[in-house]
């Protein structure tokens, strides 16, 4: 499917159909949240930074066992990289993911004493933390509004005719032009729920989308 834009729509026009998007998304799916489970920054940073190219799911069963035998950054940083390896193996790409996880903690430890840092800057500072990762840590686990760009967030925001871009910094950057800030942060969950319910990226259903009437990529067939 590909994204088109209504022609001739200001940006202010633009904006106040995004708060009817959010609205209609927030009717739709009133539960949408993080779905990686953690109990702490520190276990939400390791949580994401295995979540790329893995499931959520897959990375709450490796996290089960993981958060518990490495309670603390310091047991990430001391541990043997095979070893580390061989824990979080299943969530695929481990061994860059291993070397990230190690240089974090162990960054968080030298430089923040152990704590997790609140800025984009620092956390974009730390080994294996994205812009993506940053903004999943600032709005999950500091309530900070973080917006987070990945493939669902990415390829939807086009369809709804809300950035043209196609760099995730630069989406972000026109997203955050128009997402109201208090729902920056719950944007990236209420689209995804949205693109594994509906808007599916083989095959959008348009016929039942609740943003039909926003999305100028809307398409329903003819029986
Ligand atoms: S109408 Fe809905 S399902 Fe169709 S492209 Fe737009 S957002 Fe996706």
């Amino acid at each position: 499917m590909k994204p088109t834009q209504y022609p001739g729509e200001s940006q202010r026009e633009k904006k106040e159909r995004t708060k009817k998007i959010v609205h209609a998304l927030k009717e739709e799916y009133p539960n949408s949240k993080c779905s990686l489970n953690f109990t702490n920054p520190f276990e939400l940073s390791v949580a994401t930074i295995l979540s790329a190219q893995c499931t959520d799911k897959r990375v709450n069963k490796v996290t089960q066992d993981l958060f518990e035998k490495y309670p603390s950054p310091e047991d990430y940083a001391s541990v043997d990289i095979k070893e580390l390896e061989q824990d979080i193996r299943s969530t695929g790409f481990y061994r860059n993911k291993a070397k990230s996880i190690k240089g974090f903690a162990t960054a968080v430890i030298d430089e923040y004493g152990g704590d997790v840092p609140q800025s984009l800057d620092d956390l974009t500072d730390l080994p294996g933390v994205g812009r993506k990762t940053a903004n999943v840590i600032l709005g999950v686990a500091y309530e900070i509004p973080g917006l987070v760009v990945d493939t669902h967030v990415k390829r939807i925001s086009r369809l709804l005719g809300l950035t043209t871009e196609k760099t995730p910094e630069k989406i972000e950057y026109d997203l955050q032009e128009l997402v109201p800030e208090e729902d920056w942060t719950q944007w990236a969950h209420l689209i995804i729920d949205h693109g594994r319910a509906v808007c599916k990226a083989r095959s959008p259903q348009c016929g039942e989308c609740v943003l039909f009437e926003y999305c100028p990529s809307g398409v329903i067939e003819e029986e």
